[in-house]
């Protein structure tokens, strides 16, 4: 780790990261939820459970699949956040997982659960 990298202040960077993208994730889930309540076409009557479920994930299908596909690339981003904190513990954070040099303080506070340094980064990016 940089000899100048506060690992307080990015253990608490994270940590708020993670409070939000989970706050994030629940706000999310519940909207699905709205959506799938509050659908504005009719519920077929007198259905079975697993035919009412059909119905629910096929009715406002495009709401739903967009704020599924939100929810997910949040919880990707909780993942590297997650990986980031376990970093954080074993003492690899801000080193790049890719070739191992350190990883500049500026670039950590613009990506703070980043594993690779800008280049590493860009170079997979433009793969
Ligand atoms: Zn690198």
């Amino acid at each position: 780790m940089n000899y100048y990298l506060d690992k307080e202040t990015f253990l608490k960077l994270l940590l708020t990261l993670r409070a939000q993208l989970r706050g994030d994730v629940n706000l999310l889930l519940d909207t699905a939820l709205d959506v799938a309540i509050s659908d504005p076409l009719s519920k077929p009557a007198g259905i079975c459970r697993t035919c009412r479920a059909t119905w629910r994930t096929s009715v406002a299908g495009s709401v739903r699949d967009y704020i599924e596909r939100l929810i997910d690339r949040k919880e990707a981003l909780l993942y590297h956040v997650e990986n980031a904190l376990e970093r954080l513990d074993n003492g690899s954070y801000g080193i790049c997982q890719s070739c191992e040099t350190h990883i500049p303080a500026e670039w950590l506070f613009s990506v703070p659960y980043t594993s690779l340094c800008a280049d590493c980064h860009s170079k997979q990016a433009a793969a």
